[in-house]
């Protein structure tokens, strides 16, 4: 029975689609065809375990070859009669293509789903495609069926002599590549590593004599039984290890897993692995890889699994998820919602079951685990519900606290006058230890937050709890970070004030990107002198901008210092009296001046406030500009002075420097002349 004929297209030539739109997918073809093999060979198996096939089973290994120009692809399946030829190759569904084609022409997957195109992919990389095929039935004749990537084919009797089906692909010009060894090799790895039927290309190697040679075995490429098709009470903790190495061979042993396994609502099974991620680079390497019924289809998992928890490593296979349909769709799918809700509360689930049986192991395995659980309560908040019972919290001395436990921890020391609960916290240990020292000092618990996250955990902190804040320690004085009463005043005159400033601010080095504001507390004669802190609010926007591209706006801005004088400090007087007798011969004129100016300048604003603008004359707005700029001449020389003789006063600088140096700012040449004018000024005091 020869026949030749049209294949069943109702409105359109699916070639050119094939061979046009579906260019980027090419290579998954192998994946389609071998699937089918799979396919053919499992319901085989099928039939005969219900007894419909009575014949030999023998060797089902499915064989994958190159042959001059040709790609081979063989299994001892079902085999198709040429009436199933017919229906299942010739007759293709084709309704509203050119519609659905036009919507979909970047995405090949979704097309070839659509239309069950799956052994008409081939024609992506071939110029003629034969299939030969025997039926398992009895008496079942073989076919020969060929087409040249246009719509008619040639169908015809032939001669073979095993049941199954050979599909053998003319590669054409464009995809030789299909025609190496090393790439069909890596496509059938990547594809088919864990396929239910055995799959040979080429022969296995072996080393000998510092060579790599060929022997007589068949090299089968896969694992027909991986990890997760087995039952969790078969494995050990050994047999999840060892799939989680063939998985992702560099990376270093889980912290734990997960084993997957659901039929009801949906299909589905895994492992999931919690990695031991150390850098950035671990994040990114390694997938969580998925699978339709053993069969690779993306490393790509967004949309099917929250977005935290594509930081797991492992597998998840599921028929139910629609493989061949694009992102946008699979993410408003039910199935897959719900696929996704499950492996959430899974993963929950497991993590709440080891806090709870081993907390020692669970706080060992913090550090490690915290970027993913910090992750999924900023992302998900169903999971935040359920971990907010289990983060941890970490202080200084490396003890870890639930949430609650904290709060009861710090609430009766860290609750300021106004009721609000303050958690104090350090981003480095080592950089912020003075103020850590002067936290420990009064009694409160220290917080370490030096994880990627944190000054997001930070914030959403804050949401949710009311009256609650966080500070860096060194952020402000510790009594201004947690008030307890009213501040003390600080005594000083506006002409002392402006001179202390002057004083500090004419010594302070310029930095790229930093800023330096010199201000003034009563802090009490026993504290520091001087004090580098650095705003809560500037710093965490800063840091969050590092993050979020929408935010340069604060990544822009400069570092800003505040130089907080203590005026209770005995230096800081002596600094002030000193500058005093030193200056105020030179300043006195200055400052008499300046007042004569300043009266003009207040007189002038009071006549000028009480006018409309448009009444003001230009004579009255040259007086107004005229005093402004004597004014500032007159402070710019009397700060002249004070800042001469602030450069002649080692103390300032050395005030300063200590400042820089709490707060690790003090490098470089500034750091060696610090040293110097360290020893010099002991060197004096003998
Ligand atoms: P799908 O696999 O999605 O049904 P395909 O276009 O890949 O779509 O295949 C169409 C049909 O052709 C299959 O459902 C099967 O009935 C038949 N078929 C394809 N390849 C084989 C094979 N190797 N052995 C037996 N039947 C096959």
């Amino acid at each position: 029975m020869a026949k030749q004929g049209n294949i069943g297209v109702t409105s359109q030539d699916i070639f050119p689609i094939i061979k046009k739109f579906l260019y980027s997918d090419h290579e998954i073809f192998l994946r389609e065809l071998v699937s089918n093999a799979v396919d053919a060979t499992q319901k085989l198996k099928t039939l005969a375990s219900v007894g419909e096939f009575k014949g030999e089973l023998g060797d089902l290994t499915i064989q994958v070859k190159i042959e001059k120009g040709k790609l081979i692809i063989s299994d001892r399946g079902i085999g198709m009669t040429a009436e199933e030829i017919d229906k299942y190759i010739n007759q293709i569904a084709f309704s509203g293509a050119e519609e659905f084609v036009e919507k979909y022409k970047n995405d090949a997957a979704a097309i070839i789903g659509h239309f069950g195109l799956g052994f008409y992919s081939s024609f992506m990389v071939s110029k003629k495609v034969e299939i030969i095929t025997k039926s398992y039935k009895e008496g079942a004749v073989a076919m020969k069926w060929s087409c040249e990537g246009n719509p008619e084919y040639d169908l015809e009797e032939t001669e073979k002599a095993d049941r199954g089906t050979d599909i053998i692909l003319y590669i054409d010009e464009d995809n030789k590549e299909f025609l190496e060894t090393t790439r069909i090799n890596s496509l059938l790895t990547k594809y088919c590593k864990f396929l239910p039927i055995p799959i040979a290309f080429g022969k296995k190697k072996e080393w000998k004599d510092g060579k790599e040679v060929e022997t007589d075995a068949p090299n089968i490429i896969n694992d027909t039984q991986p990890a997760w098709v087995r039952k969790p009470a078969d494995l050990k903790d050994e047999d999840y290890k060892k799939f989680y190495r063939e998985l992702y061979p560099m990376s270093e042993e889980p912290l734990f897993w997960i084993h997957l396994n659901v039929d009801y609502p949906f299909h589905l099974t895994g492992i999931l692995y919690f990695p031991r991620i150390k850098s950035n680079i671990d994040l990114n390497r390694n997938k969580i890889q998925l699978y339709c019924n053993q069969v690779f289809v993306t490393d790509s998992v967004e949309g099917i699994v929250p977005e935290f928890l594509t930081l797991l490593h492992g597998v998840i296979d599921s028929p139910d998820i629609p493989l061949n349909v694009s992102r946008s769709y699979l993410q408003s799918d039910q199935n897959v919602k719900k696929i996704s809700n499950h492996i959430m509360k899974k993963v929950a689930d497991r993590l709440e079951e080891i806090f709870k049986s081993d907390r020692s192991q669970f706080e060992e395995k913090w550090d490690s685990l915290k970027l993913f659980i910090q992750y999924g309560m900023l992302s998900e908040d169903k999971f935040y519900d359920r971990a907010v019972k289990f983060a941890l919290l970490k202080d200084v001395e490396g003890k870890y606290f639930t949430y609650d436990e904290y709060k009861t921890l710090i609430q009766n020391e860290q609750t300021d006058k106004d009721g609000t609960l303050i958690y104090l916290y350090t981003t480095n240990k080592n950089e912020q230890y003075s103020y850590i020292q002067a936290a420990k000092d009064k009694g409160y618990s220290v917080l370490v937050m030096d994880g990627q996250l944190d000054v997001h955990i930070v914030s959403q902190f804050e949401q949710k709890f009311e009256k609650t804040r966080f500070v860096r320690v060194d952020s402000d004085t510790i009594d201004n970070l947690i008030r307890k009463a009213e501040q003390s005043q600080v005594n000083l005159d506006e002409e002392q004030k402006n001179a202390l400033q002057e004083i500090f601010k004419s010594q302070l080095p310029a930095m790229e990107k930093t800023e330096f504001y010199v201000t003034f507390e009563a802090l009490g004669e026993k504290a520091n002198p001087v004090l580098l802190t650095q705003s809560e609010y500037m710093r965490r926007m800063r840091e969050m901008s590092a993050m979020q591209p929408g935010m340069s706006f604060y990544g822009e801005m400069p570092d800003s210092y505040n130089l907080v004088l203590n005026t209770d400090h005995e230096l800081v007087k002596k600094i002030l009296t000193d500058e005093e007798s030193a200056c105020s011969e030179k300043l006195q004129p200055i400052l008499s001046d300046l007042k004569g100016w300043k009266t003009r300048q207040a007189d002038l604003r009071e006549a000028q406030g009480k006018k409309k603008p448009e009444e003001i004359t230009e004579a009255e707005k040259k007086d107004m500009e005229n005093t402004n700029h004597k004014i500032d001449e007159l402070r710019e020389q009397g700060n002249a002075i004070i800042a001469e003789y602030a450069k002649g006063n080692p103390l300032v600088g050395q005030l300063i420097d200590l400042g820089l140096l709490a707060n690790g700012l003090l490098k470089g040449e500034a750091l060696s002349k610090f040293i110097r004018r360290s020893v010099a000024i002991i060197g004096s005091d003998k």
